[in-house]
């Protein structure tokens, strides 16, 4: 039998330090503290493990105010801001411990809010890269400097690979003054040595599907890292000649040193099977703040944590909830993440 010190003590003084014992414990600070732990034993574990310890990422939606009216564009209105003391106060204390901000819109590049979040950020923490996700028509070069000097990525949504369906998706005439922003951007970056990443991307739709193909040689003679597709599955063109279409694009991929994404979770929906998990640590490492507040693990995530106009990020991301969700992400479980990212297509 195990032997504490207690039991070896003689018997008046077992009972002196049992009573004792009793007396600590319902000291109300010491009560009270008893309590909560065991009515949120999880709590234990954020005492252990601070949320988002590993901050990497905050993307945030700034506002729906964009130069361009593109065929497929899911925005109703195009006037939303983004509170400004959302960028300047409430998410002050985190940008010292995030390594990347991600601005998107409408158009990021025409919304003086990027430029508020770029210096207020910038200033808060010199090693932040910021990344874009924008259409390029106002690539200027003063945001050709930004996105060399501290740009993380650029998402370039070109959508086209002539001129002709550029203007019948993105429903504007300036190609040729895309392009040249493009040019401009990958020379320079390539002759400075910027770490800048350039991803060339289309939204394929019944319109620009038959450029796919093009649309490939055009990312890799303009020399970009990567092309990217997005679908919307209420938007495909007709199923056999799309197939048909990805095929020769995969064939294409596999010869040369372009990375390509995107492609097989259309294939997949084509298919009608499952589309393949990706590796995904959003809800452990960044966050996701949309133009009204809302905040999020990514913008994809079904359950918000909550608004920023109404609690702090470090609050909401204590909740139990918050908690119970990244414990049930990290066993494996997808049921709260978008469609796609469930291995789902539609
Ligand atoms: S560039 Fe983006 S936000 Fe602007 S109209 Fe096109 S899809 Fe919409
Ligand atoms: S929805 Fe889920 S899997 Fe998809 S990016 Fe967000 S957290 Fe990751």
């Amino acid at each position: 039998m195990k032997r504490t010190l207690a039991s070896l003590l003689p018997s008046p003084l077992k009972s002196l330090l049992k009573r004792k014992r009793r007396e600590l414990l319902s000291y109300p600070p010491i009560a009270a503290l008893r309590g909560r732990l065991q009515l949120a034993p999880s709590l234990l574990c954020l005492l252990k493990e601070p949320p988002l310890r590993r901050f990497k990422r905050l993307h945030i939606v700034l506002g729906s105010a964009c130069n361009n009216r593109c065929l497929m564009c899911y925005q109703e209105e195009f006037h939303r801001r983004i509170t400004p003391w959302i960028l300047t106060q409430t998410l002050l204390p985190l940008y010292p411990r995030v390594e990347e901000i991600i601005l998107q819109g409408g158009e990021p590049t025409v919304l003086p809010e990027s430029r508020t979040l770029i210096e207020v950020a910038g200033k808060a923490n010199p090693r932040i890269r910021f990344s874009l996700f924008s259409n390029g028509l106002a690539l200027d070069a003063s945001w050709r400097e930004t996105l060399l000097e501290r740009g993380g990525f650029l998402n370039l949504s070109l959508n086209a690979a002539s001129r002709d369906i550029y203007s019948l998706v993105c429903r504007n005439n300036r190609w040729e003054k895309v392009l040249e922003n493009l040019s401009l951007l990958v020379e320079e970056r390539n002759r400075r040595g910027s770490p800048l990443k350039v991803r060339l991307s289309m939204v394929i739709l019944p319109e620009n599907f038959r450029e796919i193909l093009p649309f490939l040689e055009l990312g890799e003679s303009l020399g970009v890292n990567a092309v990217q597709f997005f679908f919307d599955s209420h938007l495909l063109p007709e199923k056999r000649e799309l197939a048909d279409l990805i095929e020769k694009a995969l064939l294409w991929r596999s010869s040369h040193s372009l990375p390509v994404e995107g492609l097989e979770n259309l294939k997949a929906l084509l298919e009608e099977r499952p589309a393949p998990l990706f590796p995904c640590s959003w809800p452990l490492d960044s966050l996701f703040v949309d133009v009204d507040g809302t905040l999020s693990f990514c913008c994809l995530f079904t359950k918000p944590l909550g608004n920023l106009h109404a609690a702090s990020a470090d609050r909401l991301l204590s909740l139990p909830k918050a908690e119970r969700w990244r414990a049930e992400f990290l066993r494996g479980n997808r049921s709260k993440c978008g469609l796609p990212c469930r291995g789902k297509s539609s």
